[in-house]
């Protein structure tokens, strides 16, 4: 099967731009895309060149990361790039879909919205798993792309491979399924929810996203890669826009992903996985939490008694977290990024967690939470 059968054939046909940049580089003068020939005042980078459009150094970097062939990644500015351009290569306004899984991350119908596809649901449960062959079910001939969120936001919860798999099975030659893995570094990779980006090449509808705004620390810098099957790679070039990776971005990329920064990333994972532990420990003994639910991910989301009063007292103390209210199933849920050790104590202290479970802020908790 073709997977881009599922795609719209005026994209299929469509004759890509052809930047300056795409059809010569590297010669001695360099005078063929109305660029500056000085580099910008207080720089001597080479910011006054147009960037490769897929810089081979950090493409080979990240083929390497991720375990596929070059061929099998687009880098692009973070994951949201790679949601919307496959949303506008494979769904045409006013006929196609995508499918979620509320409640999960807003971009995938936001980007649907945006190009006048539709949205169709296939609900968690209400154990907040998901519902594989309600998704199966649900996904009628208009639905094209199917998101998953593993682990997903804002619940935190893994999905199990084999689950992800089979559903890939199930919608083979009629959709893509789109797996997002943007918290997938903090996740236990001999665990049974561990990444799929092994299965890229095996199964031509797995779409992977994987970014380095969570674990590498780089939000600011805005690079994200899609992985999938050479040909679906080669369609989303054809509709990215010339130049989508800024040169700055692109050197704090290779920096990051150096080897000595990949050791101080994984070494920050694990401060991470101790003060996930460390505040659910905490947070599930305090009167107010009516429950903690599980996370393989960088945050914890909190169901409480009285989240309203909760997010006023966070505020007040400082601290913001992020209000989950709105999404379906978690209308007492607060989300709370794990930071560091200090942070997280400062949200304890604001909650009135028990001062002898709290050796660096003892002596300074206030109850805050009704009970
Ligand atoms: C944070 C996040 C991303 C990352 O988006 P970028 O555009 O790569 O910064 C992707 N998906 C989910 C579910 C996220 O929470």
């Amino acid at each position: 099967m073709n997977p881009l059968d599922l795609a719209r054939p005026e994209i299929r046909a469509l004759q890509p731009y052809s930047s300056a940049r795409m059809e010569a580089r590297g010669a001695a003068v360099m005078l063929n895309a109305n660029e500056s020939p000085w580099p910008p005042f207080g720089s001597d980078a080479d910011w006054n060149r147009y960037p490769d459009p897929q810089p081979q150094a950090l493409i080979g970097r990240l083929a390497e990361l991720y375990g596929v062939e070059p061929g099998q990644l687009l880098a692009g500015r973070g994951s949201d790039e790679g949601i919307d351009l496959l949303v506008r290569a494979f769904c045409a306004a006013g006929r196609d879909a995508i499918l979620v899984s509320p409640p999960t991350f807003g971009m995938y119908a936001v980007s649907a919205r945006v190009q006048g596809a539709g949205v169709i649901e296939a609900p968690l449960r209400e154990d907040f798993s998901l519902d594989v062959e309600a998704i199966v079910a649900a996904a009628t001939p208009a639905v094209k792309l199917v998101f998953v969120c593993v682990p997903n936001n804002p619940t935190g919860a893994g999905v199990p491979r084999e689950a992800i798999l089979r559903l890939a099975d199930s919608l083979r030659g009629r959709a893509l399924v789109v797996v997002d893995e943007a918290y997938v570094e903090f996740v236990d990779p001999a665990g049974e929810c561990a990444s799929v980006a092994d299965c890229i090449g095996k199964r031509e509808n797995l779409v992977v996203l994987r970014t380095l705004s969570k674990a590498w620390a780089l939000a600011g810098a805005r690079v994200g890669t899609l992985l999938a099957d050479a040909r679906v790679v080669a369609l989303l070039r054809k509709i990215m826009p010339p130049y989508p990776l800024p040169t700055p971005g692109v050197d704090a990329a290779l920096r990051a992903l150096s080897q000595a920064g990949e050791r101080a990333m994984h070494e920050r994972v694990d401060v991470t996985l101790r003060e996930r532990a460390r505040m659910r420990d905490a947070l599930v003994q305090l009167a107010g939490v009516r429950e903690v639910l599980p996370s393989q991910a960088n945050f914890l989301t909190v169901r409480f008694h009285d989240a309203g009063t909760v997010l006023d007292a966070l505020l007040a103390a400082g601290v913001v977290v992020r209000d989950v209210r709105r999404y379906p199933m978690l209308g007492d849920a607060l989300r709370f990024t794990l930071g560091t050790h200090g942070e997280n104590d400062r949200v304890l202290q604001a909650l009135g967690a028990n001062a002898n479970a709290l050796p660096s802020v003892r002596g300074q908790a206030a109850a805050v939470l009704p009970a």
